[in-house]
């Protein structure tokens, strides 16, 4: 939002990072192999890494023959990135550090999502609980999951929020970082071509390469997308849309069923089996459409119940899903926590505060 433009990292800076986060520990030279980089370019950027705090060496790795190799940790103390999502009833907070690793998190109940001045509002509060004093003035940048029917004014509101703040701040759409929590919660593998089919405000696909995501507005809404020209009519004017039977009665209900699902009730679980089908069907193609190796489904209904969304999925894929198929489990709240991740990935630069 604000200034999101200014300072962005570069991506062989990132790249480096990301490598070290996952390893936990590692050195230049594997640093190197790996990313299939010059030992230089690595010597380079790790040099700015640990200048600006975000790596640091921790000790010598065994010998093997001759001068023995310093290891790299990520600086977990280094930075604090925040995350926000809206959702009908309520705006979740979460703060990471910069091994993406969960520090605070808030969860503030909201009358009107759609009201620009208590939205607003909500969010000073929660800043004022996550990032109490001066840490605001400390973090990294924020990131917000949107809904992709948020209203512009208050799209408005938190833009002029975080601006009087002086808080960097950076969007993405919730499928976007959905994708980046299951991703840095370590749900799919470091590398490759990752689909996050993901159901909240809508039904939305978003695509990482390698843990970046191909762009942070990516995962625009499905719902409209013909399943069935035969099928029910729609508000749109067509018919057979795909959120008719991916969730009938909406989302949240959705969720809800799911939630009586897991209690134990045959029903419920039936309706949720009935609508996880086709979820999984569409997801079936896209995956094998664009390649992917990882397929991950997410929001709040696959959390209720992931065994029934599992279920679904081994029975439409059998025993050759072609993606590794993936139902997140991301705790917290996935989008905020992705949308943290979105404003480390944005904001961290070496030498940049
Ligand atoms: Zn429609």
């Amino acid at each position: 939002m604000s200034r999101a433009g200014a300072g962005r990292p570069s991506a062989m800076d990132s790249a480096v990072l990301e490598f070290v986060r996952r390893r936990t520990e590692t050195t230049r030279v594997e640093v190197a192999r790996e990313l299939g980089v010059t030992a230089a370019t690595v010597t380079n950027s790790v040099k700015r890494l640990l200048s600006a705090g975000l790596l640091r060496e921790s000790g010598y790795a065994r010998s093997t023959g001759g001068k023995r190799a310093t290891l790299l940790r990520v600086d977990d103390s280094a930075r604090r990135a925040l995350g926000c999502t809206l959702d009908e009833d309520r705006l979740s907070l979460v703060a990471v550090d910069t091994t993406g690793a969960l520090r605070s998190r808030a969860v503030l109940p909201l009358a009107d999502p759609a009201d620009p001045s208590e939205v607003a509002e909500v969010l000073r509060e929660g800043l004022a609980i996550i990032a109490p004093g001066d840490e605001l003035g400390a973090v990294t940048g924020i990131g917000f999951a949107v809904p992709s029917d948020l209203p512009a004014e208050v799209a408005d509101a938190l833009q002029q929020l975080t601006l009087a703040l002086d808080v960097r701040a950076v969007r993405g759409t919730e499928a976007a970082c959905a994708a980046l929590g299951s991703f840095w919660s370590g749900e799919q593998a470091g590398s490759g071509l990752s689909g996050t089919l993901h159901l909240g405000s809508s039904i939305a696909l978003a695509l990482l390469l390698d843990g970046a995501p191909f762009r942070p507005d990516s995962g625009r809404p499905l719902n409209h997308m013909t399943l069935d020209p035969r099928g029910p009519e729609c508000s749109c004017g067509r018919r057979g849309c795909l959120h008719l039977a991916v969730a009938p009665t909406g989302i949240a209900d959705l969720t809800r069923t799911a939630l009586t699902a897991t209690q134990g009730d045959e029903a419920a679980a039936e309706a949720v089996m009935v609508a996880a089908l086709p979820l999984v069907r569409v997801a079936a193609h896209l995956s094998s459409a664009v390649g992917l190796d990882t397929l991950v489904l997410a929001g709040s209904p696959v959390q209720a119940a992931p065994a029934i969304y599992l279920d679904a999925a081994r029975q439409c894929f059998g025993d050759d899903p072609g993606a590794h198929v993936v139902v997140s489990q991301v705790q917290p709240h996935p989008c905020a926590v992705g949308a943290a991740v979105l404003a480390l990935q944005t904001f961290l630069e070496a030498g940049q505060a």
